[in-house]
């Protein structure tokens, strides 16, 4: 067993608990359960749960294409609309999103397993390396794509199928975004992310330049002299502190880059991990990262949230999954401070938090818990240079209705932009959004307005 000291170890496990513990959270429905499965859609007309779906997938008709047998067909509609439409099948929260609305949610009835019927479908499609898209003729034009995250790849591909020649500069070593480096390992097993990157560029005219850092081997300016447009999707590469004494001690990390890091390792007995965990935070990084802490063999987990159970961003379904693992949720505890000994996390101090007149305060009440390892999910930021006169809002970059930056040629999609829905099917829309829009002026071949909302 490694030992790193203070109670942070690889190797709690037994390796057949490693293995159950990371398999697949919703292994994919067999042919019967599937027909099962579609066959208690009513095919609403109108049917709200499209509307839902931030990429507007026809849902009643990918359901009936199951329903009658043909989830090729069925596949077919979804990538239509959306060609990560696998990767969303496992990670959209579907409890707030298309299955929130269907009609069959009541307290008497269940909705309709929409994301394991697109799961079904689109499996079958990638494993049978099914394409569906043809690109049309070469348009002789050459779109520069930075990141090659979610919302990148939706635009690559859409880009390539209406002719262009699209060049992905992407800095980290592999491309996907947080699909490869974010999403809990549970959502996401067998290399899945890289089989998508696989099948969507698949399409072809589409090109990854990997360890290529905007701001750092290029600029913007260079990319609007090379190439005839430019789509920004660099998600958020900065991570908010907790601005607390303590933070610097050994044991306090991001919780991104330690579910980054266990998503790259191949091995998860090598991962180690606090025998108490503190998660503080609650969104999806939170929740992910104090799921993971349990499942590589922390024996106490807890996550502290400054609200109530109502405000985290993580959803009912999220916080219960998180439950059920054996993690302990605790609302209205803000950090006060890291309690170290020798150098080493040993506890934190915690404040009551309250709301007073509409503000969040603290109470002056509060309390320790006793931790090895501390993980920071208190949000990412958005963290880049060499953008030249890119305008701004909220600290993310401006874009209209169709993405269009303030700058000409340039458009810009997923986590970059300050939508505040960060979620892998927004950022898919929006660069296939992005796409069509940079695609409708270059047909036009004039520039259009660069007007920011
Ligand atoms: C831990 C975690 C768990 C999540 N879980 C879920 C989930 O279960 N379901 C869900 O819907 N959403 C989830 N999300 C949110 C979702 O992952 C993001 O909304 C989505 O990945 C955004 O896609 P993107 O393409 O905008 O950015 P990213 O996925 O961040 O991709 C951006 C890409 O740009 C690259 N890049 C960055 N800077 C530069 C630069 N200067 N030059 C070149 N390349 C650059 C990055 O390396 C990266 O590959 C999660 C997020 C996190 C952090
Ligand atoms: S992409 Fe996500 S929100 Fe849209 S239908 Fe599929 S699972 Fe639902």
């Amino acid at each position: 067993m490694e030992r790193l000291g203070s109670g942070i170890e690889a190797g709690r496990l037994s390796s057949n608990e490693y293995a159950s513990n990371f398999s697949d959270l919703h292994p994919r429905l067999d042919k019967h359960e599937a027909l099962v499965a579609s066959d208690r859609c009513y095919f609403c007309y109108d049917a709200p749960c499209m509307t839902a779906c931030p990429t507007a997938i026809d849902i009643p008709m990918f359901i009936r294409q199951i329903s009658t047998g043909n989830p090729l067909g069925s596949a077919k509609t979804i990538f239509d609309q959306n060609i990560l439409g696998g990767m969303c099948a496992r990670v959209c929260p579907t409890e707030t999103l298309c299955e929130e609305v269907c009609v069959r949610n009541t307290a008497e009835d269940r909705p309709v397993e929409i994301g394991k019927l697109q799961r079904y479908a689109t499996d079958i499609a990638m494993e049978t390396g099914r394409q569906f898209f043809e690109r049309r003729a070469p348009s002789g034009k050459r779109i520069a794509v930075v990141g090659a995250g979610p919302a990148g790849l939706a635009a690559a591909h859409r880009l390539a199928v209406n002719g262009h020649d699209v060049t992905i500069l992407e800095a980290r070593e592999k491309s996907g975004g947080l699909n490869e480096y974010g999403i809990a390992t549970y959502k996401a097993v067998d290399d899945f992310a890289q089989r998508e990157v696989d099948y969507v560029t698949a399409i072809g005219g589409i090109t990854i330049e990997h360890g290529k850092a905007l701001g750092r081997d290029f600029s913007l300016s260079d990319l609007t002299s090379d190439y005839d447009s430019v789509f920004l999707g660099m998600g958020l590469s900065g991570v908010n502190g907790l601005g607390v004494d303590g933070e610097t001690l050994y044991g306090v990390d991001d919780a991104v880059d330690f579910i980054a890091a266990l998503r790259q390792s191949h091995n998860k007995a090598t991962v180690p991990i606090g025998r108490r965990v503190v998660v503080i935070g609650g969104g999806m990084t939170a929740i992910d990262a104090a799921i993971q802490a349990k499942l590589l063999g922390a024996e106490e987990v807890t996550i502290c949230y400054r609200r109530g159970k109502e405000n985290m961003n993580a959803s009912t379904w999220e916080q219960d999954l998180a439950a059920s693992k054996g993690v302990i949720i605790r609302h209205w505890l803000a950090p006060k401070s890291i309690i170290g000994k020798d150098g080493k996390v040993a506890g934190i101090e915690v404040e009551y938090t309250a709301m007073k007149d509409g503000r969040l305060t603290t109470t002056g009440e509060t309390g320790i818990i006793a931790a090895d390892q501390i993980f920071k999910a208190i949000g990412q930021s958005f963290q880049a240079s060499g953008l030249g006169a890119l305008q701004f809002d909220k600290g993310r970059i401006a874009v209209d209705a169709e993405g269009r930056t303030s700058l000409e040629t340039v458009w810009a999609g997923g986590d970059c932009i300050g939508r505040g829905e960060d979620l892998t099917v927004s950022a898919v829309a929006q660069g296939r959004d992005a796409a069509e829009s940079i695609n409708r002026m270059l047909a036009a071949g004039a520039q259009p307005a660069s007007a920011v909302a």
